[in-house]
């Protein structure tokens, strides 16, 4: 324990800044940092191995690197050139430890590398509580003598021998000052008070941008902004992007490969995670969860977390990767980084209570949302509606003409009634000769929509969502159910309970995954994909036959240009269009913007092939977002070229409306 902080701290200072102290900030916490029961759930010294990938943060408050990785080509050449980190942007999830990597800085700071320092939280309490709690005591315990006086040991204002510390709420008073700083850390920037809707903003300025302007006479300054991410769009997310883009590698125990734990590779889709009638047992996936690698595809059990992170190392977004995903140019001496919760030490978020808790969002997008922030750390993106909406707008049964303030005339029949009733998501509006299923593949999700077809081609659609496995699917086919949970309700037979009756789904990157669920479902389901022109072999759908480990399997292949053609110009854009009298396609009353705008990023234009050559293309514009809904649509319209004929030829199938 350091007695004579006074003496020891002008003594250090005597020799300049050019010597740094022997430890860093997270050996120093490591040697002198003790937790006592008041302070939290952990007692006992501050172990920075428990939360290794909080080591470059701390490090580069002071700018004190110690074991610098050779991969990390962004930090190498920043100290090439003599430069330090001036702004560190963390995207961290709800169980990091950044916010005690940045109290042993806080503690560090005073007797080491002094400066007026700002620690700025989302609420006044909130930083009182940090203030009283985890860093006075601290301060007393280390720098008794550096204390100028007991009294000026309130919760807000710490004033030091050398330095002021400020605490602060997002909206405190010190934000104003005028005093210059030389550090800042804002936590949980994304959450702060929000001014007229916008999270952090002060006075039409945001919070970040105010502690920038009170570094404009410290040298040697740093800015730490550390927060669970809420939305892509924000000005916290957009800095992080334009920082270095740290992320923590770790090695596979098994085969040594380095990877980011994703929520990709949560893996509880086993038999021992389910019950008796297939559904998820909770408690088994809490207990079974693992990790599958990314390389090697081994199973990797939690308890090799520890080790993981030990081994692990943060290092920057290639350049490559950055030019691929159009990224912002990279703003000079700002280092950013993200972790998620996979790595957590913590047991509240281990890999089988993260699983669970994917589960138990599926369907259910607030929260995804919560669960992609606040556990994967992974901004989400909101998304704007632009006019075009209103065409999809239309298509919704009994939707009103904002032109005329009446219905379309031709959604009503000869006696001024609605053919197809209002309806909500999980009600078919009529009497279907069938109900069929599709699934979209993209990545770790599987968004699937539900609709009814008469037998005169009409269409509606009955429900849609998103889940995480072919699992859930098999679940939804055994027992078919809205997004609510709730057995489909017809409108027209209010006792009748429904099967799906056909299933299409996207046969994707794994296929052979998809080839597994088909099989699974007994054929009722159908893998297919989308196809050019020319290998659509001129038709808008055919089978092809392949074989699975014995099994024949046939994959529906679909001329992707026409069923889109079908789909958003037929069955949307001209929906009201008297000149094309296709059967009509509905949508329920209560779609959510996310759907329509999945109908909205896909256009098709004209493109320049050759010379002048102009040929039409679809173009997805991605900035607008996924098009798996839309996707998932267009399939039902490739299930109605394949079995539409069979239902249109009898003509004794009952129907409910006259
Ligand atoms: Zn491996």
């Amino acid at each position: 324990m350091i007695t004579d902080i006074r003496g020891f701290v002008a003594e250090t200072w005597a020799e300049g800044i050019r010597d740094r102290p022997s430890l860093n900030i997270w050996e120093y916490a490591r040697k002198y940092l003790h937790f006592t029961p008041k302070m939290g759930n952990i007692t006992g010294p501050y172990d920075p191995d428990l939360t290794p990938y909080t080591k470059l943060f701390q490090e580069a408050v002071t700018g004190d690197f110690r074991n610098i990785p050779e991969d990390d080509w962004w930090l190498l050449a920043l100290l090439e050139r003599s430069q330090r980190v001036e702004e560190c942007f963390v995207v961290k999830s709800s169980q990091s430890g950044f916010t005690q990597a940045a109290i042993n800085a806080t503690v560090y700071i005073p007797q080491f590398a002094p400066g007026r320092l700002l620690y700025v939280l989302d609420s006044v309490p909130k930083a009182k509580k940090v203030a009283l709690t985890r860093v006075i005591p601290f301060l007393k315990q280390l720098c008794g003598k550096v204390i100028a006086s007991e009294q000026d040991l309130t919760s807000t204002f710490i004033e030091l021998l050398d330095m002021i510390i400020e605490f602060g709420g997002s909206y405190s008073a010190g934000l104003f000052s005028e005093k210059p700083l030389r550090y800042a850390f804002l936590d949980d920037v994304e959450y702060m008070v929000a001014e007229g809707g916008v999270a952090g903003m002060l006075d039409g300025v945001h919070v970040i941008d105010h502690v920038r302007s009170r570094f404009t006479t410290a040298q040697d300054s740093f800015l730490g902004v550390f927060s669970k991410p809420n939305l892509e769009s924000s000005d916290f997310i957009s800095n992080a992007n334009a920082g270095s883009q740290h992320r923590f590698y770790v090695p596979c125990p098994n085969c040594n490969a380095r990877q980011v734990l994703l929520k990709t590779g949560l893996y509880y889709d086993r038999k021992e995670c389910r019950d008796l009638l297939g559904r998820y047992d909770l408690d088994a996936v809490e207990a079974l969860t693992t990790y599958r690698c990314n390389a090697c595809g081994h199973l990797i059990e939690e308890k090799w977390k520890p080790q993981m992170n030990a081994a692990g190392i943060m290092l920057p977004k290639s350049k490559d990767a950055r030019r691929r995903d159009e990224d912002p140019a990279l703003v000079p001496r700002r280092m950013s980084m993200q972790i998620s919760d996979l790595n957590s030490p913590f047991p509240k978020v281990k890999w089988g209570i993260l699983a669970r808790m994917c589960i138990e969002a599926e369907n259910n997008p607030a929260k995804l949302k919560h669960v992609q922030t606040n556990h994967f750390a992974e901004p989400w993106k909101e998304k704007a509606i632009n006019l075009r909406a209103e065409n999809v707008r239309a298509v919704i049964a009994g939707a009103i003409n904002p032109k005329t303030e009446k219905h379309f005339p031709d959604d009503l029949d000869g006696e001024g009634r609605l053919k197809v009733p209002r309806y909500r998501r999980g009600e078919i509006p009529f009497l279907p000769a069938y109900v069929s299923a599709t699934s979209d593949v993209q990545g770790d999700k599987f968004k699937w929509t539900v609709c009814a077809f008469k037998a005169d081609g009409t269409c509606a659609l009955v429900d849609y969502g998103a889940v995480l496995s072919t699992n859930s699917l098999f679940e939804m086919t055994l027992d078919p159910r809205s997004h609510t949970g709730d057995p489909y309700v017809c409108l027209a037979d209010p006792a009748r309970r429904f099967q799906l009756d056909h299933g299409l789904i996207d046969s994707g990157d794994d296929t052979y995954a998809i080839y597994d669920f088909c099989i699974r479902t007994g054929w009722n389901w159908y893998p297919s994909k989308g196809v050019g022109g020319l290998d659509a072999g001129g038709q808008l759908v055919f089978g092809r036959a392949d074989l699975y480990e014995g099994t024949p399997i046939l994959r529906y292949h679909y001329n992707d240009y026409q069923i889109k053609v079908l789909y958003y110009k037929h069955k949307i854009e001209r929906a009201h269009d008297p000149r094309y009298p296709s059967p009509r396609l509905y949508f329920p009353e209560d779609i959510e913007d996310d759907f329509i705008l999945e109908q909205l990023s896909e256009s098709l234009v004209p493109v320049v092939v050759r010379g002048s050559t102009k040929m039409m293309k679809w173009i997805h514009d991605k900035k607008m977002g996924p098009n798996d809904y839309g996707d998932a649509m267009k399939m039902q319209f490739v299930i109605w070229q394949i079995v539409g004929p069979q239902y249109m030829a009898p003509p004794s199938k009952p129907e409910s409306h006259p």
